[in-house]
C-alpha cells in the first residue's frame, strides 16, 4: 500500500485524506520538510495558491517540496495545488512562488470572472466509467502546454487536466465529491513508480 501525504499548509487537506484512503493508498497530512522522506506520493490540495505559497516559504518547505518533484516522486495538484506545479503562471502575484513540475502556463481565475463556481460534467482521459463532476472554485485553466505534456481534460475549449510524467493536475476538485476514480488513477501512478 503506497504512502500518499497532503500538503496540509492550507486549503481542503481532509477531503483528500479522505478520497485517497477510499482509494486505497495510507493518505497523511504533510507540514515539515522530514515528513516528506518516506513519501511515495503527494498530494497538493485546492485552496489559495498566494497562501500556500507564501506558507511554503514561512515553513521552509519550498525547496524540500521542489526537490519532491525534481526528484520524479508522483505528484497531485488540485485547483491551487494545479497552480503550484505550473512552471509558469498568468495573473499571479508578483512574489508567488510555484514548484513547478509541469511544462505549462497557468492562468489563476481564468474561470472565476465569468463564474465564481460551478459544476460540469468532464471527459478525462484515462478515465474510466464515462465523465466525472467537475467542481470548479475560482477554478484556474491551463493557457498553454509544452510538446511533452498530456491533456486529460477540456472544458468550454480550455484545458482543465494534464499530465506530465509523474505529475498530473486538475483545475476541478474530485477531492469534493463522493467520485474517487481520478484519486484511484493518482494512486495507480504511483504504484506504478514503486
Ligand atoms: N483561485 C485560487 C488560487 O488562485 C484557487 C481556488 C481553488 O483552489 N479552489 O489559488
Amino acid at each position: 500500500t503506497p504512502t500518499i501525504g497532503v500538503l496540509a499548509l492550507q486549503g481542503d487537506v481532509r477531503e483528500h485524506l479522505t478520497a485517497l484512503a477510499e482509494a486505497d493508498a495510507l493518505a497523511r497530512p504533510v507540514r515539515r520538510p522530514e515528513e516528506l522522506e518516506d513519501l511515495d506520493g503527494l498530494v497538493i490540495p485546492g485552496g489559495e495558491s498566494t497562501t500556500m505559497s507564501k506558507l511554503a516559504v514561512v515553513f521552509d518547505m519550498l525547496e524540500p517540496l521542489r526537490a519532491f518533484v525534481r526528484a520524479g516522486k508522483p505528484v497531485y495538484g488540485t485547483c491551487a495545488g494545479m497552480i503550484m506545479v505550473a512552471d509558469k503562471l498568468l495573473d499571479a502575484r508578483e512574489d508567488q512562488e510555484t514548484l513547478g513540475g509541469i511544462d505549462m502556463i497557468v492562468r489563476r481565475n481564468a474561470f472565476g470572472r465569468q463564474n465564481e463556481s460551478f459544476e460540469a460534467s468532464v471527459e478525462v482521459a484515462g478515465i474510466p466509467g464515462g465523465p466525472v463532476e467537475g467542481v470548479f472554485i475560482r477554478a484556474p485553466w491551463v493557457e498553454s502546454v509544452g510538446a511533452t505534456v498530456d491533456v486529460l481534460a477540456t472544458y468550454g475549449g480550455h484545458t482543465v487536466a494534464v499530465r506530465q510524467g509523474n505529475v498530473l493536475a486538475t483545475s476541478f476538485h474530485p477531492e469534493l465529491t463522493g467520485d474517487h476514480r481520478i484519486h484511484a488513477f493518482f494512486v495507480d501512478m504511483v504504484r506504478a513508480v514503486g
